[in-house]
């Protein structure tokens, strides 16, 4: 009898924020098939007594192919084991899960998805930055600074006028780059932003600046992730004091908070009322 695939979302790197589904089908698995990324604490969570393999692809080092991988994960099925394909954040952001799909697919293997907390989110926690604000962003784009060979780039021309916050994956170190490329999309100088390092694990470092600073930002480690926009100001305590828009500068000198602050908050009339 044919076994299963479960391909499991495993967050941004802290346990606590496992899935339940994920953890159950994780503690029961035959086999799994993990990622680098894949934090070590989540690793022990693995029973003892299932075949755990490291397809990652890191650059540099040992070299999978995907079709490699797709190989290991329907054999292992197909021979009546449950098979727990891990990635990190969520399996279907930047994971190659389409890729998967398709040979589980073709090769008649029945899988399920359990969807993860994907970094972003992980990130945006992390720096205590909302991704959305109704008075700065209404919009969410994930991008990837990093594209296959030969595909076609996104176009971030687009992606930047939209006014939308932008995330972007494996920003990669050369910060002077990337900053080009959103300065040449049409983004202002001045546009916030910031580098989050291992977002929710213990080595967790965040750096702000603005598109224009970006190249002089110090280089945290891998992985990643760049978030843009104006939102990042609200990660900012000071900014949160002051209405959006007024200058940061103003609340370093000791004057009294403004009135603002202790306001009632509008909540103003236009808006669909919360469900
Ligand atoms: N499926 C994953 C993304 C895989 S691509 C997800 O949903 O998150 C790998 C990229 O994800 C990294 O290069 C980095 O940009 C980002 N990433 C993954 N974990 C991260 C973490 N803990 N902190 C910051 N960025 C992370």
């Amino acid at each position: 009898m044919k076994g299963k695939v479960y391909l499991v979302g495993a967050g941004p790197g802290d346990p606590e924020l496992l899935t339940l589904k994920a953890l159950r089908v994780l503690k029961t698995a035959d086999a799994v098939l993990h990622d680098d990324l894949v934090a070590p604490e989540i690793l022990k969570l693995i029973p003892t007594t299932a075949q755990v393999h490291n397809v990652g692809k890191r650059c540099g080092k040992k070299k999978i192919l995907q079709e490699e991988i797709n190989y290991l994960m329907v054999a292992l099925a197909d021979a009546g084991l449950r098979v727990v394909r891990l990635k990190s954040g969520d399996p279907l952001v930047f994971g190659r899960a389409g890729e998967e799909i398709e040979s589980l697919r073709r090769s008649n293997i029945p899988f399920e998805i359990v969807p993860g907390v994907t970094s972003a989110m992980g990130a945006a926690a992390a720096a205590q930055i909302p991704l959305t604000h109704r008075h700065a962003s209404s919009a969410l784009v994930f991008l990837t600074a990093h594209q296959a060979q030969g595909s076609e780039a996104a176009n971030w021309n687009k992606l930047a006028g939209s006014g939308a916050t932008l995330v972007i994956y494996m920003p990669g170190q050369n910060y002077s780059e990337v900053a080009a490329k959103l300065r040449a999309a049409g983004l202002s100088g001045e546009t916030p932003c910031a580098v989050v390092s291992r977002a929710t694990t213990p080595q967790q470092q965040t750096h702000r600046s603005t598109i224009s600073e970006l190249h002089g930002s110090p280089k945290l480690a891998a992985p990643t992730l760049l978030v843009v926009g104006e939102v990042v100001r609200f990660a900012d305590p000071v900014t949160l004091a002051y209405p959006f828009g007024a200058s940061a500068t103003a609340a370093a000198d000791d004057s009294p908070l403004p009135a603002t602050l202790f306001a009632a908050p509008d909540f103003g009339t236009s808006e669909e009322p919360l469900p």
